[in-house]
């Protein structure tokens, strides 16, 4: 399971295949990470750079952490993809191909413009995704060789 939790100025990944439930994002920022709370990650309640200290800190690799950069990722259904918007202009796309009559999506294409590598935008799409095709019950692979690695 992918989920992202955001505030205006950063985005929490979580993927729950990798968490081993080893507590350090609880212990190290417990007003942010609570087990059966829902949701169970609220980066609103925390500082955003205790929160990165924090993340950096979990030794599964479940969570990762960015900071938004003033970029909206948002869901585009009748496009499919996911799109990523500065001031107005369209900076990434995550493109997804629908299959087997609507059980399946396949990822074939991220890209976000040179200019804003670094960012970690084409994460942000990916997950945007993930999770909104895990929320449906929808599988997804990837020929995506960037979006695989995120499965
Ligand atoms: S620190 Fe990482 S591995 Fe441990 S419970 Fe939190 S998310 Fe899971």
């Amino acid at each position: 399971m992918h989920r992202t939790y955001e505030t205006e100025e950063i985005s929490i990944f979580w993927n729950s295949e990798k968490c081993r439930h080893a507590k350090k994002c609880v212990t190290g920022s417990p007003e942010v990470f609570e087990f059966g709370r829902r949701p169970w990650i609220d980066p609103a309640r925390g500082e955003s750079a205790k929160i990165w200290q924090t993340v950096s800190h979990c030794p599964s690799g479940a969570l990762s952490i960015t900071y938004n950069h003033e970029v909206q990722v948002n869901y585009d259904e009748a496009s499919c993809r996911a799109v990523a918007v500065l001031h107005g202009n369209e900076i990434g796309e995550c493109d997804y191909e629908v299959t087997d009559s609507g059980q399946s999506w396949n990822i074939y294409h991220t890209h976000v413009l040179p200019e804003h590598n670094g960012k970690n935008i084409a994460r942000r799409l990916v997950y945007r995704l993930l999770e909104t095709a895990e929320r449906r019950g929808i599988t997804v692979t990837a020929s995506c060789s960037y979006a695989a690695r995120l499965l």
